[in-house]
């Protein structure tokens, strides 16, 4: 018993033990594709002198809760309001739709993690529904009814926001959608989904149902050919075969799961061999894969969508549906944009150092926002006059090597497009430019500079709404808070091309650590960075070991490896709680 508690106390205490565990168990891979970040100790520099500046950070999710986890929290008076107050961890939730993991396997209490933390955060469940950018102020609601007029409601003052409230799901306006299907965004949505199912079985197997009535209970629906409605189809076909089938023998036969996607392939963000793959796997297995069609209504008995063909309606009835088509923006960023006139957009925009354009101490992270990359074609002059330092209207090899390094940081598509040009640098990319160029000293003029960079920009892309980009992000910043002061004085940044000087900070750079699509029957398919691409059971292998090293605390990486196991030895467990 002393050696158990022994082993649980430095299992507790020692993170990189996580890091450990990914690396055994992909050894076969040799890849560490995730290590827990440890807060960063900081710049060293305390507030004695000053009094701290506070902190609110609203939102408990990937972005909120990376940033939490980073930050030196002794520099700062922290504050988190968030909606829920727990961390979940969401590329699980198809595996809770299911039951082969618990609801509770995937979350952590926002106290559990701030305890961790040094100096004194303070949380509030509570829903924020106005940013008063003006008044540095956001007001919020308790979830709960705890006055006799019902919620209360309360303002929270600011002198640094964070904004990582996330996204909601997005219906696109279908008639029908939000009232007859079921989402796949929240715990709740999980757990619904997981009685929905098991409701389905259990109405089938009721007596006197005519077979049509049978077969129309046990049709599910998924809406949705994205990692997520790949996910839960490949996890709900893995359910049926695996354990239902045994437990309703009568109705096994009659069940069917149809995947609609409106574009040519599902997982269409993946390599083309992984979405053929799942293609394929999926016809085997029986789910019916219908590409190019759109749904344009839901009633409570059909479900009903477009074909690509001219006129082409299907109506098609249901037992449930599940809607997992792509995100949109929470109507408390909707209104705060309108605020600070960024009406003309769909999602909030930030700078590259993720701060909310015209609000200088408010910044946004994860699926709520969007960086507004710079295009480096928009300030191509300005980059042209900093790089000639003598002011000769053109550029020596020396002038463009002196601020090459700066440009790259300030504009990663630069990069990008390098690497897609197997350039190995600026100048590889600049060369023919230069020999052409005039004169015996080969300088470049504006001109040819132009159009040296011309295609640099058509390698922007927005990131992703991952939880992968929204942890970065939340980490990014939270570096840059703890080295706040150091940096005003001495900046870390590249320089600044409009302006004078250089940048406090380095700008966020994304940094893709490759992706997964489980794709049922103990296969997944693996996209990792340098394009390089695995299919099959090791995938699988290497999904249990990333997804376990990902988790937040020690106490879910346990609960969710139990999970697992119990799943291998006793199977899903079918009960309607
Ligand atoms: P969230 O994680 O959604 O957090 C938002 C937080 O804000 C929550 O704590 C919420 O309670 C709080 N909140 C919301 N509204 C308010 C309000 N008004 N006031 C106060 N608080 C509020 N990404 C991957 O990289 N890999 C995957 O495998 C993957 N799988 C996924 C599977 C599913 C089923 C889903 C739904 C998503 C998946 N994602 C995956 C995407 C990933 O979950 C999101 O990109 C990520 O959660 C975004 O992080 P966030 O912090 O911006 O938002």
């Amino acid at each position: 018993m002393t050696a158990f508690r022994n082993f649980a106390r430095v299992f507790k205490e020692s993170s990189s033990l996580s890091g450990l565990l990914a690396l055994g168990a992909v050894s076969s891979g040799g890849l560490l594709v995730y290590a827990e970040t440890k807060p960063n100790s900081g710049s060293g520099v305390t507030e004695t002198s000053q009094e701290k500046k506070k902190v609110v950070v609203l939102g408990s999710g990937w972005a909120g809760t990376s940033f939490l986890k980073n930050l030196d929290s002794s520099l700062y008076d922290v504050q988190v309001v968030s909606a829920h107050n727990y961390f979940a961890f969401t590329p699980l939730l198809p595996s809770v739709t299911c039951g082969t993991v618990e609801p509770r396997s995937i979350v952590e209490p926002v106290r559990s993690i701030v305890k961790k933390k040094k100096g004194d955060i303070q949380f509030l469940e509570a829903e924020v529904y106005k940013i008063d950018s003006e008044n540095q102020k956001v007001h919020c609601q308790s979830n709960h009814d705890v006055t006799v007029e019902g919620k209360e409601q309360f303002s929270v003052d600011y002198d640094y926001l964070v904004i990582a409230v996330g996204a909601q799901v997005n219906t696109f306006n279908i008639p029908g959608v939000r009232e007859h299907c079921h989402f796949l965004k929240e715990l709740e949505d999980a757990r619904k989904i997981r009685r929905g199912i098991i409701d389905c079985f259990e109405r089938a197997s009721i007596p006197n149902l005519g077979e049509d009535e049978r077969e129309k209970i046990l049709h599910f629906v998924v809406v949705g050919g994205g990692p997520t409605g790949v996910e839960f189809s490949a996890a709900l076909h893995d359910f049926v075969c695996e354990d239902l089938a045994k437990l309703y023998p009568s109705v096994q036969n009659l069940v069917k799961i149809t995947l609609v996607e409106a574009g040519d392939h599902i997982l269409n963000m993946f390599d083309s061999r992984i979405s053929s793959f799942a293609e394929q796997k999926f016809q085997r297995d029986g789910v019916d894969v219908k590409k190019r069609y759109q749904v344009t209504n839901v009633s409570d008995k059909c479900i009903t969508m477009k074909g690509k063909a001219p006129g082409e309606i299907l109506s098609v009835p249901y037992g449930m549906i599940v809607w997992s088509t792509g995100i949109g923006t929470r109507p408390v960023i909707m209104d705060f944009m309108k605020q600070i006139g960024q009406t003309n957009r769909r999602v909030l925009a930030t700078d590259e150092w993720l701060r909310v354009e015209k609000c200088d101490n408010v910044y946004a992270l994860g699926d709520c926002a969007t960086i507004n990359q710079r295009k480096i074609m928009e300030d191509i002059s300005d980059i042209f006059r900093i790089t000639d330092k003598d002011n000769s209207g053109t550029l020596t090899v020396q002038e463009i090597k002196n601020v090459i390094d700066d440009i790259r940081i300030r504009y990663p598509q630069l990069e990008i497009y390098l690497k897609k040009e197997k350039l190995e640098d600026v100048m590889d990319m600049l060369r023919g430019f230069i020999e052409s160029g005039q004169g015996e000293s080969k300088e470049l003029d504006i001109e040819q500079f132009k159009t040296a960079f011309a295609n640099v920009d058509s390698q922007m892309k927005n990131l992703p709404a991952t939880a992968q980009v929204a942890a970065q992000q939340g980490a990014y910043l939270a570096r840059c808070f703890n080295r706040m002061h150091k940096c005003e004085e001495e900046p870390e940044g590249p320089l600044r091309i409009r302006g004078t000087g250089r940048h406090r900070f380095p700008p966020f750079q994304y940094k893709h650590l490759g992706q997964f699509a489980p794709l049922g029957g103990e296969q997944a398919a693996a996209q990792l960075p340098g394009d390089w691409v695995s299919i099959g059971r090791s995938s699988q292998w290497l999904w249990y070991s990333v997804y376990a090293s990902k988790q937040v605390s020690w106490r879910t990486r346990v609960l969710v490896m139990f999970d697992w196991t119990k799943r291998f030895a006793f199977g899903r467990d079918s009960s309607r709680i």
